[in-house]
């Protein structure tokens, strides 16, 4: 049995104070391929010392001085980006296409955090007024699992470059990345204390970075009732916040469209990520009088679409994170029917020959009004609803129609109004004709989606306060 160590603290490995043990397993057949002690609330407030101990210095370097960390860091997680891929596909069933991407994006989030902090005057003035950009303290960052490498890389890279020092939370379910990254990291050689890794469960290690005053800030990443107990508990030690949280994604396509590239592009939306993603396209929105059309084509092009082995490169869609979480997934495949809407393609159960690992059948529905469960929330799994609209502004009135708002997506023939209707959609992100990625631009939710961005400069600027001295 793989023992696996994703704590990190001081500068160095650690084994942790806390005693509680959990299997790590491969959910595309259920086998145990590691085994991780958890970190507990004395790590987290020993991570939390070092990293107090670390601010004094690290807090006064210079822009040059963090732009130099950063490409060093980008340097050492590009050289483990096969053995990070790796542990992406066995760990949580990432498609080996998906996991080398994001794996990627996340060596490279260290030079975009650079680009933008080279760019970003943190020195102002106003008058006789100077306004300097200081960091804001201690940075709690505390991640959910699905893009693990990301999400650490990506807060470590902001919070590094505002001059914060660290405790990361990593997702208990992501020990095995967590402790290949941190391999990477180690390897930078940074002073000790300037980052530190304690995996360990929300409701102690998590619960602890929220709560402790020597915390000035927290970043997160995971679900909307997480994130609104980080911003009630965090509240007494006046704890700035950035959550990234839940999203029900709408891609709209309007009746201009090239359907030959929307609909492969459209699916690609939905099922990014086996569907276990805030950004996946989740709600399509189809002119009704191309309806029977779009039906035919989805149904064609989802025969392309093979579900299974997450390492193979032509599989599109995974297994789901754990067994919990397929019945979840499946739960809402039977509450879509129960509620009267349509199956497309897929439906309940495992996909045949598919029946050891969390495998649920990529689902489409139509006949989906938005009132709908399966249109209200997140599902996060490979499960499309289809609705159709007779009017660009019921489209609009329908994409709006959420309690979330991270991104959307609009296609269509004619720039103008697609871009006039992106204008009007409520969401942090809106990507017209495709799937499209920024690194600078910013990345965020409206409404129940979080609070605050990140990425670029919005993403430094998270981690800094403004302070100005008066002649
Ligand atoms: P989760 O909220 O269950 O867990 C996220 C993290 O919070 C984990 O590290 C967990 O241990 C920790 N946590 C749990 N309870 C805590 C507490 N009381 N205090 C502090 N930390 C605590 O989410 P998840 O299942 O890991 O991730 C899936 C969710 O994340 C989905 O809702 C998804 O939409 C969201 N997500 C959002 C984005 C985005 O960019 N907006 C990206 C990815 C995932």
């Amino acid at each position: 049995m793989k023992a696996i160590t994703p704590h990190y603290i001081d500068g160095k490995f650690v084994e942790p104070h806390g005693r509680e043990v959990m299997d790590s397993i491969n959910p595309t057949n259920n086998t145990v391929i590691g085994r991780v002690t958890l970190a507990d609330e004395e790590d987290a407030r020993r991570a939390i010392a070092a990293a107090k101990r670390a601010i004094a210095s690290f807090g006064g370097t210079s822009k040059e001085e963090r732009a130099a960390v950063l490409r060093g860091l980008h340097e050492v997680v590009t050289a483990r980006i096969h053995d990070l891929t790796a542990a992406m596909v066995e760990e949580y069933g990432g498609v080996v296409q998906f996991s080398k991407l994001i794996v990627q994006m996340a060596a490279n989030s260290f030079l975009h955090a650079e680009k933008a902090l080279q760019e970003l005057p943190l020195l102002r003035t106003s008058g006789k007024t100077t306004i300097s950009l200081a960091p804001v303290g201690i940075a709690g960052l505390i991640t959910a699992w699905n893009s693990n490498a990301l999400f650490i890389c990506l807060k470590l890279a902001s919070a590094l470059a505002a001059g914060c020092t660290v405790v990361v939370k990593p997702s208990e379910l992501s020990s095995l990345q967590t402790q290949i990254l941190l391999e990477c990291l180690h390897e930078a050689k940074l002073p000790r204390g300037v980052y530190n890794v304690v995996t360990g469960l929300g409701n102690t290690v998590g619960a602890e970075l929220v709560r402790n005053p020597d915390v000035s800030k927290i970043s997160f990443t995971g679900s909307v009732a997480v994130g609104q107990q980080i911003m009630r508990d965090g509240a007494a030690t006046m704890k700035r916040v950035t959550l990234e949280l839940g999203g029900k994604s709408p891609n709209i396509l309007l009746d201009d469209v090239n359907l030959d590239e929307a609909i492969p592009r459209s699916l690609a939306i939905a099922f990014l990520n086996s569907g276990q993603a805030g950004a996946a396209g989740t709600r399509l929105l189809v002119p009704r009088s191309r309806l029977d059309e779009i039906k035919q084509r989805i149904v064609a092009v989802m025969a392309t679409m093979p579900v299974g082995d997450p390492g193979k490169k032509e599989t599109a869609v995974g297994p789901m994170v754990t067994r919990k979480h397929y019945d979840r997934v499946e739960s809402y495949i039977r509450k879509g029917i129960e509620d009267g809407a349509e199956v497309l393609v897929g439906g309940e159960g495992h996909p045949e020959g598919l029946e050891a690992g969390n495998f649920v059948k990529p689902t489409i529905f139509v006949n989906v009004t938005n009132d709908m469960t399966i249109a209200q929330e997140e599902i996060f799994g490979p499960v499309l609803s289809v609705i159709a609209y007779d009017t660009e502004e019921e489209a609009i009135k329908i994409a709006n129609d959420s309690r979330y708002g991270l991104h959307a997506f609009v296609s269509g023939n004619d720039l103008q109004r697609t871009r006039r209707v992106a204008s009007q959609i409520l969401a942090g992100r809106v990507a017209i004709n495709g799937m499209l990625d920024d690194p600078q631009a910013p990345w965020g939710g409206f409404k129940l989606s979080g609070v605050g961005r990140e990425f670029g400069a919005f993403g430094i600027e998270a981690f800094l306060e403004p302070r100005a001295v008066l002649e």
